[in-house]
């Protein structure tokens, strides 16, 4: 099938969004894909970085929001770093995240969001993450505290999972951060 691309389509859908809330042009992107040979999960994933970009392209709308790579993703920068044309693909991810919370869109699988905010929280509490914390949080938020408990004492055994509160991190100017983070993705659409 033939896909023409128009000026009006390339504009149509989410892309304004993405492009703003990332502050990415993703015009420049000539599809060479190599962001995508170099995504850890981007063989698992239903749309690689690359088709992601695509689809934005072709005027994706809200249904992009539901792609599974949106929470696979671990923010690992190799696309970005990858890119010939520098286009930040981790901050396009970083965009899809925070427009598919503000929708309310619902994750594909497991329950990504809630270990998301478990983990931010701890660190916006400690300054960094805090293993016991984080494991507390998302356990009560998905109602599964006795799930997996049976592995707890082999992984404390291994110095798997840190009991004692993180120490020495610049408590102030993370929460400067968590601030100002907050402040620009209210002031964005
Ligand atoms: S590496 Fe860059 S130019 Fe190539 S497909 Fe990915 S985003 Fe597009
Ligand atoms: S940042 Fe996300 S999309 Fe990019 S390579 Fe890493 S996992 Fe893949």
């Amino acid at each position: 099938m033939t896909i023409r691309i128009t000026k009006k389509s390339s504009r149509s859908g989410i892309v304004g969004n993405i492009e703003e809330l990332s502050g990415v042009n993703l015009s420049t992107c000539y599809q060479c894909k190599k962001c995508s040979s170099g995504c850890p999960v981007g063989d698992l994933a239903g749309s690689p970085p690359s088709e992601i970009i695509r689809r934005l392209h072709l005027g994706a709308d809200e249904e992009l929001l539901e792609s599974d790579i949106v929470w696979m993703c671990m923010s690992c920068e190799t696309c970005s770093a990858r890119c010939p044309m520098g286009i930040d693909i981790a901050a396009v991810m970083d965009a899809l995240r925070a427009l598919a919370l503000k929708k309310g869109t619902p994750a594909p699988e497991g329950n990504v969001p809630l270990f998301n905010r478990a983990l931010l929280t701890t660190v916006k509490l400690f300054g960094r993450t805090y293993d016991m914390g984080m494991i507390a949080a998302y356990k009560l938020g998905a109602h599964k505290f006795l799930q997996d408990t049976g592995k707890f004492p082999e992984m404390l055994k291994k110095k798997k999972i840190a009991l004692i509160l993180p120490r020495g991190s610049d408590k102030k100017t993370v929460r400067r951060i968590f601030r100002k983070t907050q402040v620009k993705r209210d002031s964005k659409p």
